[in-house]
């Protein structure tokens, strides 16, 4: 019955690269449909062409907007190749759209596309009499060429035509997968699920690390994190979360290390264990939610003395962004009202008094030379457990417009 055509861009993808890009989104697409058995996804002629069969199309749109490589989404008519039944299609698109209010000056212009050269024909013809059949079906219409409130939109293909009034923004980017597999360091905050739905945004399939030190943080400081996993997953199609068991290396750290750079180290565990998991599970690169000068941590020097203890590419999507930001996507994204949920995280429990600001290199191996680090790593990677959570099905987007 129905039939939505889907756009994707990226045009500078070449050879190789572009047909990956084709295979794991349509691959991304049908899983967003899965819900719907009957409906089928294919591509053709540069377009991704949905029939949605019995299904209504509204919840299938919807589903699709959520994929990521996606630049816009159009519900479509489907007419045969004759100017007759295209014009039919014409004139059900504009009555349709006057009977929904849509059109509240009853304006409208008629835009032909023949990527069909064999259509007798020429666009100009085609727009003329497709105008004139509209102009004398239905009533009290007129043609506004400048700022018309509906525009027909018309795609002469080869073997049938389109007819659509209606482009719904799609969410960009490129479709996960298409980028490989990274680590998201994610905590219970506001940034981190932010920064991983952008890796995902650019193709990056995640996986989430989270750090967990029961009892000194509760199990629904836990619950919060596997919240946000799952909203992570509703919009990646799937999510493995890794908690690692922690309390150990907090409390040894609080034993051997001085106060002020307490921190500092535990962040140095945290990218030591993330890395021997990138290992095991084949991941490229590790991602956070740091932000340049946020928090004390988040200095150029306390990055450098962190980072120094991998040779994975840490990611940063939003060293750039500020909070306001920040918070104006996590609402979008639909993790805010998780993240601000009062639970403790691992870093708000032992907090040093003075904690160094900008920490030396040197100063922060030193500071671990009674640290058993090796040790400790080992333990907790071995102790980490796995948890996959797969997208909800029927979860509408968080808020409107696009994140
Ligand atoms: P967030 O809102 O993401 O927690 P933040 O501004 O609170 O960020 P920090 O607490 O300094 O900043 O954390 C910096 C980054 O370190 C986080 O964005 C996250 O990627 C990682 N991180 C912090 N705590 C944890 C944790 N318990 N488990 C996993 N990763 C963490
Ligand atoms: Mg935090």
């Amino acid at each position: 019955m129905g039939h939505i055509i889907a756009r994707y861009g990226e045009i500078s993808l070449k050879g190789h690269n572009r047909s990956e890009f084709e295979k794991v989104l349509v691959q991304n697409m049908r899983r967003a449909v899965e819900p719907w058995p009957g409906v089928r996804v294919s591509r053709s002629q540069g377009r991704i062409v949905i029939d949605t069969g019995d299904v209504p199309t509204s919840p299938v749109l919807t589903a699709l907007s959520r994929v990521f490589g996606l630049v816009s989404l159009s519900p479509v008519r489907v007419a045969g190749l004759s100017a007759d039944a295209i014009g039919d299609e014409a004139v059900a698109l504009v009555r349709e759209a006057a009977d929904n209010g849509e059109m509240p000056n009853r304006t409208f212009k008629v835009e032909v596309r023949r990527a069909n050269k064999q259509f007798p024909l020429k666009s100009p013809e085609l727009t003329r009499q497709l105008g004139g059949r509209i102009l004398k079906s239905v009533p009290g219409v007129r043609v506004d060429v400048h700022n018309p409130d509906l525009t027909v939109n018309v795609e002469v293909r080869d073997i049938e035509a389109f007819v659509y009034g209606r482009t719904i923004p799609g969410l960009g980017g490129l479709p996960v997968g298409a980028s490989g597999r990274v680590g998201l360091l994610l905590s219970g905050g506001i940034d981190s699920p932010v920064a991983g739905w952008m890796a995902m945004k650019r193709g990056a399939e995640v996986e989430a690390i989270h750090f967990h030190s029961y009892p000194f943080t509760s199990e629904r400081a836990l619950q919060k994190v596997e919240s946000l996993a799952q909203v992570l997953a509703d919009w990646g199609g799937r999510l493995r979360l890794h908690v690692v068991h922690f309390t150990e290396v907090q409390t040894e750290i609080r034993k051997h290390c001085p106060e002020p750079l307490t921190v500092t180290i535990m962040r140095r565990m945290m990218m030591r264990i993330a890395t021997q998991i990138a290992r095991q599970r084949g991941l490229l690169a590790l991602v956070t939610g740091e932000s340049l000068g946020q928090v004390a941590s988040q200095t150029l020097e306390s990055m450098h003395v962190i980072e120094a203890v991998t040779q994975l590419p840490i990611l940063r999507p939003l060293i750039a962004e500020d909070k306001v930001d920040i918070i104006r996507r996590a609402r979008q994204i639909g993790t805010y009202d998780i993240s601000i949920l009062p639970y403790e995280d691992c870093c708000t429990v032992f907090v040093p008094k003075n904690p160094r600001t900008r920490p030396r290199l040197e100063e922060a191996e030193r500071a671990e030379e009674h640290l058993d680090v090796e040790n400790l790593t080992a333990r907790a990677v071995e102790r980490t457990e796995m948890k996959t959570f797969h997208a909800r099905r029927g979860v509408e987007p968080a808020a409107a417009g696009t994140p």
